[in-house]
Parts: C-alpha cells; sequence; structure tokens
C-alpha cells in the first residue's frame, strides 16, 4: 500500500511517497515557485539521480499533475498509476477548536479549514489549494487531514485557555492550540515504543528543537500541555522568533518605534530569536562557530535558548508531577551537542545519568541515559511524513 503526502505551501509544495509495506520512501520532492515565473519540480528517488522539471506551474493544480506524471514516467517514476496510490494525507495547520482528529477531507471538513483562514493565514489557504487539486488530479481517491494543531487538542481548558475572559475563546476560538502536533505525536509514541516505556510509566516530555521550537508535555502519548499557542510564536525562544514576551512590549514598541501593531508582530516573528540576540544567524551551526571563535553575544543567544527549554523542562515535569523520559527531535535536537549537553547538566535534580559512550549519537534512535538513570533520555529523529501517511491509513483505510 502506498500513501501520497502533501504538504502544499504557498507557492511549493513538498510530496513524499511511502510505502507502507516498511514505511519507506519511494519517491519524495518538491515544487518551488507555483505562481511565480521559473518554477520547478525536483523529484528525488533512493539510488538515483534527482530528476528536475522545469516547467510553468501557475497554480498548485498544474504541481500536482507534474508530481504524478514524475511519480509515473517511464525513468524516473516509481508507479504505472495513481491506482498504486491508495489515499492521499495532506498537512493543514489549522483545524480551530473543533477539529480534534485527523479527518477524511469532505465538504463539512473543507468548510472547517476555510473558516479557520484567519488563525492560519498563510497556511490553511494554500493546505486547502493542495487538497482540492489533488481532488481533481484523482477524483474519487481518499483524501486526509492531518492538522498539525490535533495533537495539542488533547489539552484540558484549564492548560489551553489565557487568562482572558473566555468570551472570546466563544467568538473567535482564542486559545492555545500548539503546533509541530505532528512531530510531537510522532516522537512521544515512538519514545514510548522504542523505549518500551510501560503503562503508567509514559509522562514524556518532546523537545523538538529546529528553526522553530516547542516542547510538550504528554502522558501516554495524548498531549498535557504544549509550549506554541494561538500562533507559534509563543514558548521557546526560536531562530527568529520570540518566543514567550510580556504582550504590553507590542505597545510600548509601537509607540516608542512608531509601529503598527502588524510591524511589530512581523518583528516578533521574523526578526527576532536567536538571530537578533546573537546578530550572527539563526542557523546553530552558526552560532556555535561563532561562539567558539568569542563572539559573546552568540554565547549569550545559545545560554538564553537553553535557559528557556530548561525552564519548561521543569515546569512540564511539575505539570505532570514527573518525568518518565525526555525525548529530543529536530534539527537542533538531533544534533546539537553543545544544546543538549548544557540542558541536560540542568537537570541532576531529576536524577539524570548520561551514558557518555552514546551521548554523541547524531541524526538516529538512541538512548543516551545511563540504565541507572531515574529518567531516560532519547534522541529520535520526527518524521511528519511519515506521521501523516500512518495517520492517513488509520483515519481513511481501516
Ligand atoms: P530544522 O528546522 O528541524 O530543520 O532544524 C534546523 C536547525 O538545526 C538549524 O538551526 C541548524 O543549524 C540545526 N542543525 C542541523 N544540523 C545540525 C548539526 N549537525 N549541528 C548543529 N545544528 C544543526
Amino acid at each position: 500500500m502506498k500513501i501520497l503526502v502533501i504538504n502544499a505551501g504557498s507557492s511549493s509544495l513538498k510530496y513524499q511517497l511511502i510505502d507502507m509495506a516498511d514505511e519507506s520512501v519511494a519517491a519524495k520532492g518538491l515544487c518551488e515557485r507555483i505562481g511565480i515565473a521559473g518554477s520547478v519540480l525536483t523529484h528525488k528517488v533512493p539510488g538515483k539521480d534527482d530528476y528536475v522539471v522545469e516547467a510553468p506551474m501557475p497554480t498548485h493544480k498544474e504541481a500536482i499533475e507534474l508530481v504524478l506524471n514524475a511519480l509515473m514516467d517511464a525513468e524516473h517514476g516509481v508507479v504505472k498509476s495513481t491506482d498504486e496510490i491508495s489515499a492521499v494525507g495532506h498537512r493543514v495547520l489549522h483545524g480551530g477548536p473543533e477539529i480534534t482528529e485527523s479527518c477524511v477531507l469532505d465538504e463539512h471538513a473543507k468548510e472547517i479549514i476555510r473558516k479557520y483562514f484567519p488563525l492560519g493565514p498563510l497556511h490553511n489557504p494554500a493546505n486547502l489549494m493542495g487538497i482540492e487539486a489533488c481532488e481533481q488530479a484523482m477524483p474519487g481517491k481518499i483524501n486526509v487531514a492531518v492538522f498539525d494543531t490535533t495533537f495539542g487538542m488533547g489539552m484540558e481548558p484549564y492548560a489551553y485557555l489565557y487568562g482572558i475572559d473566555p468570551k472570546y475563546y466563544d467568538k473567535y476560538g482564542v486559545r492555545r492550540y500548539g503546533f509541530h502536533g505532528t512531530s510531537h505525536l510522532f516522537v512521544s509514541g515512538e519514545t514510548i515504543k522504542f523505549g518500551k516505556l510501560p503503562e503508567g510509566k509514559q509522562k514524556v516530555i518532546v523537545c523538538h528543537l529546529g528553526n522553530g521550537s516547542s516542547i510538550s508535555a504528554s502522558v501516554g502519548g495524548v498531549c498535557q500541555d504544549t509550549s506554541m499557542g494561538l500562533t507559534p510564536l509563543e514558548g521557546l525562544i526560536m531562530g527568529t522568533r520570540s518566543g514567550d514576551i510580556d504582550a504590553s512590549v507590542v505597545q510600548f514598541l509601537s509607540k516608542h518605534e512608531n509601529l503598527s501593531v502588524d510591524e511589530v508582530l512581523n518583528i516578533l516573528n521574523k526578526k527576532s530569536g536567536v538571530a537578533a540576540l546573537s546578530g550572527v544567524s539563526s542557523d546553530f551551526r552558526d552560532l556555535q562557530a561563532a561562539a567558539q571563535d568569542g563572539n559573546e553575544r552568540a554565547a549569550l543567544a545559545l545560554k538564553a535558548f537553553c535557559y528557556r527549554v530548561i525552564k519548561y523542562i521543569g515546569a512540564y515535569a511539575a505539570a505532570m508531577d514527573g518525568v518518565d523520559a525526555i525525548t529530543f527531535t529536530g534539527g537542533i535536537g538531533e544534533n546539537d551537542l553543545g544544546v543538549r549537553r548544557e540542558v541536560l547538566s540542568h537537570l541532576n535534580y531529576l536524577g539524570i545519568k548520561l551514558d557518555e559512550e552514546k551521548f554523541g549519537t547524531r541524526g538516529k534512535r538512541v538512548e543516551i541515559s545511563a540504565p541507572d538513570s531515574k529518567v531516560r533520555v532519547f534522541i529520535i529523529p520526527t518524521n511528519e511524513e511519515l506521521a501523516i501517511a500512518r495517520e492517513t491509513v488509520r483515519v481513511g483505510l481501516s
């Protein structure tokens, strides 16, 4: 059984065809510059040279048609016809407060994606374009939406409500949703499986540390809390996002810098985080190199980033009344040994002991805690496409 996974952005479309027999990637690729001159499709099949197609893609419809042609191409293809694709799974950013689960796409589900355009103004419209393009190109095929927000729907009202009048939740859905949900769902589930965590010992903290970073607390795979909020701005300090901030900063900067609220929000989302703190880069490889060379602002940015991760771990251990496992994932979580060391060296109070031989493992599944550690520590690479494919089978085909 093969599942096509689609992640449609406003001018790009990523795809993977996953063979569910062994959960391997049969082919994957990227359409770039959709709706812009110079559109290009790069199609990759393991063990073969990349297949690059330069062709006009005025809309996502043409992009999907090119993707299907590449998947069925005599030389570069991996299927003979679209009949071999059992279903299509779509990454969708925001399901609002109504969607608590992945779902088969019908008119009602699409209406909800449309209804919450205001909560995901950049992503939801693009996600819907990808869905409608697939419906047109493969009529009758099952399409499933997997929402970035569904994991956070496991939170109880005391965790997801802001300390403001609930009428704003009732009227507009203003609450904490959390993002990177597919990653947190996958990594918390894989931590339980890989670590063989017994029932009753499944309090897991997942640190998804990448260009965007978030952290979650889950019990038995159900989200208890997660650090992003109404939008991905809340929580950890990120590549270019500020993370948690006193809302009054918005008014203060607006007044003193003569900026609109939208302009301040643009600064908080795109011109803040470790990039702004360091003045060097949002990329942790650059930050580590600069800090090594004695750049004090880069060192400060790294310290501030880790400090907030440490604080959230402490908060989530308290919120769950204990923690059984902490898992690192994402580009930084899987690879950056400096961040890993700094964070873990502040968790002695949890009784963590490390296996120094395994500590330096990068980019693959490993337990890095020692057998007598009170809390187990794992590195588990995230795989959001596989999580979407599994959800597509679970919801659409069973
Ligand atoms: P992601 O958004 O999950 O792709 O993560 C991107 C971040 O991971 C960037 O800040 C990269 O610098 C960081 N990253 C990726 N590989 C490494 C590595 N080998 N060492 C340190 N940081 C890395």
